[in-house]
């Protein structure tokens, strides 16, 4: 667990201010249960959440906050197969680099943080090139393997 330096502020704070958005209740609510959990969350699970608390935060709301957090670029959208999207953190002190291996039978993902060294030397080598190739400027990216866990396989 990192320390805020200001506890009254977390870390959210300024990436609305730097995108001119205000920080509202649902913004808050749905931020802190992302900040919270630290897992792959579909927008129904994001709902129930923050439902608890916030009785007056509905679905749409969710759905609606979470589009905004994604183009902020403080949510990344995952797909892990079963057609349903799942939302983790992509900024913030729990948001790790990492990626996923997900099991195509159960659904289990694991999310390793292992090799990135190795990774790094290769997608940095493989980014130049796509950006010189498409004059495309990449600024994140994702990687999922699929496949059978130890107790599917
Ligand atoms: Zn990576
Ligand atoms: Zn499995
Ligand atoms: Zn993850």
């Amino acid at each position: 667990m990192s320390r805020t330096r200001n506890r009254n502020f977390p870390w959210w704070h300024q990436q609305f201010v730097d995108n001119g958005y205000r920080i509202t209740e649902p913004r808050q609510a749905i931020l802190k249960v992302l900040n919270k959990t630290a897992g792959h969350l579909s927008v129904e699970d994001i709902y129930h959440q923050v439902h608890k608390r916030y009785s007056n935060i509905g679905l749409t709301t969710v759905y609606r906050t979470v589009g905004l957090l994604e183009n902020m670029g403080i949510v990344r959208k995952l797909d892990f197969g079963d057609g349903r999207a799942r939302y983790e953190l992509s900024k913030g002190p729990q948001a790790i680099h990492h990626h996923h291996l997900i099991c195509k039978n159960c659904g289990k993902v694991i999310d390793y943080k292992e090799y990135l060294d190795n990774e790094l030397k290769f997608v940095n080598k493989v980014e130049g090139l796509l950006e010189k190739k498409y004059n495309f400027k990449i600024d994140s990216h994702q990687l999922s393997f699929y496949g059978l866990c130890e107790k599917c396989k």
